[in-house]
Formats: C-alpha cells, sequence, structure tokens
C-alpha cells in the first residue's frame, strides 16, 4: 500500500524563533494533517525516569498516512529518527536524541466478536480494562504495566506468566517504505523479544487481538487484584522502568552457575535478574539521585535530580559486579535512546532488516 501519493507540501509557518537552536534540515519539514510537531522537545518530560535531554523534533500523529509521509521524508534526508511510546521503558542520554522523535497516537480499540482491534498509541492498561469490561480473556494479568500497545508487542511485555504474544493474531507496521502485516508466528516472539526489536526501523501502527470468552467478574477480579499488587511495588509517581535487566532462561545457563541458583527460586523456567543481583549486595545503593531499591534488587528508580549517567553508571556497576560473581551477563530490558556509541544493543540488534 502506497502512504506517500499526496506530495507533502512544506512548512512555511515554522521560523528559526520557534526552533531556536535549529537551523537544522527540520524547518522545512512538511505540513501533513493531523500532525504535531515540537521543537528542542524536552525528553525528561515523555520519559518515566523523568531523565533525558531535548529531541530536535518531536512528531506526534495518530494518521497512518501522515506517520509514513514523515518518515519517508526523514529518511530521504537521511535523518536520524527513531520511534517513542509512553516513555516507561527508556533511558534517554543527557544530551537528548539529536534528531526526530516520532509518537504514534492512534488510540482506537474496537471489539470485533472475540477479537480486538487496537491502535498502537492506547495505552495497554486502557486495552486491557477494554476486554475485560467485554468479557474477553487472555490479557487480563497484564493489568498495570505501563506503556502504549505498540511498545508491549515490540517488546513481548508481560507479568504473571503471560505475555502479549499469546493473543497477538496480526500487526500492522510501517517499515519505512510500506505498510505491512505479520501474523504471530511472522513476530517472532520470545521472552522479551520480537522481530521488532531487531528492526528497530519498523514501527507497529496497529494489532488485531484474539481473546475467548469469559467471565467478567472474574476477570475484573483477577485485575483489579493485580492492580493493587502491582501498585503497592511500582508506586505510580515512582520514576522507574520497572525491571531494569531481563531474567535468566534456566535452560540458557551453564550447568554449573545453574548449580548455585536454589530451585525455589526457578519460576516458569526463568531465575530472576533480582536473585542475582542481591547475591552482590545491589538493594539500596545509591549513585547520584539513582537508588536501587531497598525491597527489590532489579528495581532502580529516579530518587532527585538523577542523570542518565548516574542511571547509566548504576546499570554498568551491576553487570559488572555480577558478571565478576557469576560469569553472566545481564542484559538490560530497558532500551536507550541518544547515547554515542549505542548502549544495550544485543549483537543481532541491526538496523538492518532480517525479513
Ligand atoms: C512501574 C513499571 C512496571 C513495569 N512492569 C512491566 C512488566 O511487568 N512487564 C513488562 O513486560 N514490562 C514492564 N514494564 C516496562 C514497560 O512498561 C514495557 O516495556 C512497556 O511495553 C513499554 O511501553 P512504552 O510505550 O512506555 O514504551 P517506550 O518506553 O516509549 O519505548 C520502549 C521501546 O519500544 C519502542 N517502540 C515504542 N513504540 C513503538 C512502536 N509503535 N513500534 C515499534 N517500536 C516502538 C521504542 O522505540 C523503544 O525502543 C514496566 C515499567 C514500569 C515503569
Amino acid at each position: 500500500m502506497e502512504f506517500w501519493l499526496a506530495r507533502p507540501t512544506y512548512n512555511e509557518d515554522v521560523t528559526a524563533s520557534q526552533a531556536p537552536d535549529l537551523g537544522a534540515p527540520y524547518l522545512d519539514f512538511p505540513v501533513l494533517p493531523d500532525v504535531s510537531l515540537r521543537y528542542a522537545a524536552p525528553l525528561s518530560e515523555y520519559t518515566r525516569f523523568g531523565i533525558g535531554g531535548p529531541a530536535d523534533l518531536l512528531v506526534e500523529t495518530g494518521n497512518p498516512e501522515s506517520f509514513a509521509v514523515a518518515i519517508h521524508w526523514l529518511r530521504t534526508r537521511q535523518l536520524p529518527h527513531v520511534v517513542l511510546g509512553g516513555g516507561t521503558n527508556l533511558v534517554v542520554a543527557d544530551g537528548g536524541y539529536a534528531g526526530v522523535v516520532l509518537r504514534f497516537t492512534d488510540r482506537a480499540i474496537r471489539q470485533d466478536g472475540h477479537h480486538i482491534h487496537c491502535g498502537a498509541g492506547a495505552e495497554l492498561m486502557d486495552l486491557v480494562q477494554f476486554s475485560v469490561d467485554a468479557g474477553l480473556e487472555g490479557i487480563q494479568t497484564l493489568m498495570g504495566i505501563p506503556g502504549w500497545v505498540g511498545a508491549a508487542i515490540y517488546g513481548n511485555a508481560g507479568a504473571y506468566g503471560h505475555s502479549i504474544e499469546e493473543v497477538v493474531e496480526r500487526v500492522d507496521f510501517f517499515d519505512g517504505e510500506a505498510l505491512r502485516s505479520f501474523t504471530r508466528a511472522e513476530c517472532q516472539f520470545r521472552y522479551r523479544e520480537s522481530i521488532f526489536k531487531r528492526n528497530k526501523q519498523w514501527t507497529i501502527l496497529r494489532a488485531t487481538l484474539q481473546l475467548k470468552p469469559g467471565d467478567r467478574d472474574a476477570l475484573q477480579k483477577i485485575a483489579a487484584d493485580i492492580l493493587a499488587t502491582r501498585n503497592a511495588k511500582f508506586p505510580p509517581t515512582m520514576r522507574c522502568a520497572g525491571s531494569i535487566f531481563k531474567n535468566q532462561l534456566a535452560a540458557e545457563l551453564l550447568p554449573a552457575i545453574l548449580a548455585q541458583v536454589p530451585t525455589s527460586v526457578i519460576r516458569e523456567g526463568k531465575i530472576p535478574s533480582a536473585w542475582f543481583l542481591e547475591q552482590i549486595g545491589a538493594k539500596g545503593r545509591r549513585i547520584g539521585g539513582i537508588q536501587v531499591a531497598e525491597y527489590h534488587a532489579n528495581l532502580i528508580y529516579n530518587d532527585g535530580d538523577a542523570t542518565a549517567d548516574d542511571l547509566c553508571d548504576m546499570i554498568d556497576q551491576l553487570k559488572a559486579d555480577v558478571f565478576a560473581r557469576f560469569g553472566i551477563t545481564l542484559e538490560e530490558e530497558v532500551q536507550y535512546f541518544g547515547f554515542e556509541p549505542p548502549r544495550g544493543q544485543r549483537p543481532d540488534a541491526t538496523n538492518t532488516p532480517v525479513a
């Protein structure tokens, strides 16, 4: 499907005074329907950590055609750009992001029998509540996970033994050239992984979920109980990203390391990274305004005027100590914007399409 049949017009209203430090190529960003622009946008306002410098330009739209034209315009000029959701799993550099940050804000949620069609800009919690209200079972245990649906699919978000992959039927995304759709199998979901994490130039626009009929009151109780538990563990005002590190898959650990882990710690084939972090005395550590929770070794939060440098120093220190003690490298669940050289990249996480 061709998105940019309409030739973009160019924005003559944006003056240098609206974009004081820019003077750069973004001044003739195309005028597009349903698009809002913010120059020198402070990304600390868009991340739950409350950390991070400005982006040259923030572009928000819920209109897929405008989004596609914007991306096409940026790609044609080889201008750096990234996609942001709710900012709840993100560390932005103190220097910000030298380029354009885009948000696809379509929040529409629609029921069609046992299916739900959902825009990538919907809050995951709104989607969960919608499914519960509709008496549809499958994502009730995801209640309380903050952030938007697009990123939940990107990172295969999950909790309480379930993850979003279980209900995904189809994902519509823009690959920078065209709109495409993947089935669940094509999304290549794994624990906190999907094909989208390895193809960061692809943007999820919407998803179709397949659920099954359930008892509305029972689903509501499960969701409400989980939300209460989660709010006690992660107070809604806490400036954090949930768990910083992914858990360890028992099947992937060397037997000599696995032998050190009490079997009571292993759940659903995973060893919480919090266990390894506890062994190195992570709880309560502090660097600048960054604090490791006293009650949860894999929970790091901004307890003051923390900087991204404080946060990265803490992450690096914890990884180094776990490596020195156990010989394993913890992998961040959190994603990074604006770091040079890039941080947290898996060896296979390139911008080169793999499918
Ligand atoms: C208190 C707390 C508790 C949490 N608990 C859990 C939990 O139990 N389970 C869990 O899985 N996660 C948990 N998280 C992490 C976080 O909620 C999820 O990773 C969530 O899916 C991130 O959504 P977001 O919209 O905020 O993404 P962002 O932080 O905005 O972005 C994360 C990544 O997704 C990419 N992305 C965003 N939108 C799109 C899109 N449309 N297309 C392609 N890529 C996109 C971004 O480029 C970025 O790399 C928790 C976070 C917090 C703060």
